[in-house]
Formats: C-alpha cells, sequence, structure tokens
C-alpha cells in the first residue's frame, strides 16, 4: 500500500468535515498511522479512534512552538517516527483591507504561516536523521487570485506566504531526502465555508467553475496523498491546484 506504516501527522484533522479528517481517513486508507493534531485533545482522540485502531488524537496548538515539540516527541514516542507532516490547520475571517485590526492579522497569520513554520520545524530534525520525510502544505486559491469569497485580505497573505515559506524549506532540505510541496484548495465545502453556502450562492459559485461543481475535502485529501507518497518522489517546491479549473 501507497503509505504502508508511514506514520502521518495531519494538523487540524480534528473537525468533521474538514480537509484534514478527510485526508487523514485516506492516508489511513493506505496503510498509514495517524497522529491527529487539533486544538482540543477530547476531539482529536475521538477523531482519531473514528478513523480506526492504531492512530493517536493529541492535543497541538500549532501557534506554540513548545506545544508543537512537545507533539512531535510524544508522536515519536508512541508511533516510533514522523515521515510525513500535513500542514493543514487554519483560520480565515471573511474581513475587507480596511477592516483587518492588528489581532485580526496576529490571529490568521499566527494559525496558517507562523503554524506551517513551527510544526515544520518541530519534524524536520527527526526526518533529517532518518534521511526521508514529506512535508505538505495547505495554502488556498486565496493566495492565488488575491482573495476569495470567504477569506480576507490577510488570509490571502498567510496563505501565500506558506507557499513562500513551503519552496523555501523544499529548497532548502531538499539535499536532506525530505519534500516539501503546497496544495491550493478552491471552493471546498467544508465548516469554513458550508455554513455561508446557500444552494443559490452553490450554483452561481459553481457557473464560474469549469469543472461545474464546489469541491468536496476528498478532492484535497487525495492531491494530498500523492504528494506525501512515494508517487511524487521526484516532485518537490510544487504547487497542485485543487480547484475545478477555477483559475483557468
Ligand atoms: P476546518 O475549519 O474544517 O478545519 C480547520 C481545523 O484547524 C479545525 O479542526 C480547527 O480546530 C483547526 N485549528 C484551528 N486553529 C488551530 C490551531 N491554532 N492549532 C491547531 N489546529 C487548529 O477547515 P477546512 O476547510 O477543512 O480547512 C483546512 C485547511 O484548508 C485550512 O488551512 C484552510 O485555510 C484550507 N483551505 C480551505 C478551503 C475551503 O474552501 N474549505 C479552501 C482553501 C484552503
Amino acid at each position: 500500500m501507497l503509505l504502508n506504516d508511514r506514520v502521518c501527522v495531519i494538523t487540524g484533522a480534528a473537525s468533521a468535515r474538514g480537509i484534514g479528517k478527510a485526508t487523514a481517513r485516506l492516508f489511513a486508507t493506505y496503510g498509514a498511522r495517524i497522529a491527529v493534531l487539533d486544538l482540543d485533545a477530547g476531539q482529536a482522540e475521538e477523531a482519531a479512534r473514528d478513523i480506526g485502531p492504531g492512530h493517536i488524537g493529541l492535543a497541538c496548538n500549532v501557534t506554540d512552538r513548545a506545544a508543537c515539540d512537545r507533539a512531535a516527541e510524544e508522536i515519536v514516542a508512541r508511533l516510533g517516527r514522523i515521515d510525513v507532516l500535513v500542514n493543514n490547520a487554519g483560520i480565515t475571517q471573511p474581513l475587507k483591507i480596511m477592516e483587518i485590526a492588528p489581532e485580526n492579522y496576529d490571529a490568521v497569520t499566527d494559525v496558517n504561516l507562523r503554524g506551517t513554520l513551527y510544526m515544520s520545524q518541530a519534524v524536520i530534525p527527526g526526518m533529517r536523521g532518518q534521511g526521508s520525510g514529506a512535508i505538505v502544505c495547505m495554502s488556498s486559491v486565496s493566495a492565488q487570485r488575491g482573495g476569495g469569497i470567504f477569506g480576507g485580505p490577510h488570509y490571502s497573505a498567510a496563505k501565500g506566504g506558506v507557499l513562500g515559506l513551503a519552496k523555501a524549506m523544499a529548497r532548502e532540505l531538499g539535499p536532506d531526502g525530505i519534500r516539501v510541496n503546497s496544495v491550493t484548495p478552491g471552493l471546498i465545502q467544508t465548516d469554513i465555508t458550508g455554513g455561508k453556502l446557500t444552494p443559490e450562492l452553490k450554483v452561481e459559485i459553481a457557473k464560474g467553475i469549469p469543472l461545474g461543481r464546489l469541491g468536496v475535502a476528498d478532492d484535497v485529501a487525495k492531491a494530498c496523498l500523492f504528494l506525501a507518497s512515494d508517487l511524487s518522489a521526484y516532485i518537490t517546491g510544487a504547487v497542485i491546484d485543487v480547484n475545478g479549473g477555477m483559475l483557468i
């Protein structure tokens, strides 16, 4: 199987309808052992149990460097090593440029960008030691087209930062056998977007998407599976759009 016995850490993976949980589920069906990280320990543990036996759930706020290090240590202690990290945790705020207060900027860049840096820093020493690893970073179409329906300019900026950070890590870590790639989802129906999408709005949005529908979490999970597995062994620093053709 593609991810046989690989230990895969996925941040922000407790949300029931989220991209992280769908990715964890898909990875598990391909043989991976999963560490679900999220803000709440109980929810993370429940999500891990939901995926099946042998997986673990831990509390980890990715904006806290020490918490990221502690989580990585506990995962290695309980599952033996870390082969894959998916930096998926993210938040958005639908603000316009003049509505962004300093605390909005901090909150959004902290989770999306700082969190990607901190969690990567927590796993890189171990991956370096074993001479292999794959890191997948969750950016967004908002970074590429300057905003989406739900993300403000600070979200676009943070997700653009994720793309730059991922490319820089790919360049620096390639010689250590560590690949780093990004995924840029379009409009995916999850808790971030779900509640705000009326049936009329969905029809309207779908008209602007060549594949004629909004995305589902599994669409993104499949791209993550490709980038996490040896199917992408010679790919690093790449960006995969998962947006139904929205940018064509
Ligand atoms: P979601 O809200 O369902 O999941 C996000 C998860 O991140 C939640 O479980 C939340 O608890 C967790 N989280 C938030 N702050 C955290 C922190 N500080 N530390 C650890 N975990 C934290 O959203 P989703 O739509 O599944 O989003 C997943 C990722 O995909 C995000 O990075 C998001 O920006 C990105 N994305 C989503 C869409 C979309 O349309 N849904 C589009 C492009 C990109």
